[in-house]
């Protein structure tokens, strides 16, 4: 899927249409390689081979085909950075100039 790389979206600092560049945001590396979440520690506590693994022992394969894209409009008026919607699903996203 193709976008364009400048759009006119509204700006609620501005309060008006304002021309808007569009930016992928990447999702960057985890901020905590040991995460200590609910789900992290279980599933770590099924790994050491004791009792049931529950539904670590079901392991989901294989990647979806699509993902969802993180896209953030900056106003070029104010700068300000605004995050609309959640995405959407697609293959693969280029930003024409
Ligand atoms: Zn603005």
């Amino acid at each position: 899927m193709k976008i364009p790389e400048t759009q006119r979206r509204y700006c609620p600092n501005c309060d008006k249409h304002t021309e808007h560049r569009v930016k992928r945001e990447s999702q960057g590396p985890r901020l905590n390689p040991s995460a200590h979440s609910k789900g992290e520690r279980r599933s770590r506590r099924r790994e050491r081979g004791y009792g049931n693994s529950g539904k670590s022992s079901k392991q989901v394969s294989g990647e979806k085909p699509t993902r969802r894209v993180d896209l953030r409009y900056e106003c070029q008026a104010c700068g300000k950075k605004q995050t609309i919607g959640r995405g959407f699903r697609v293959k693969r996203l280029e930003i024409e100039r």
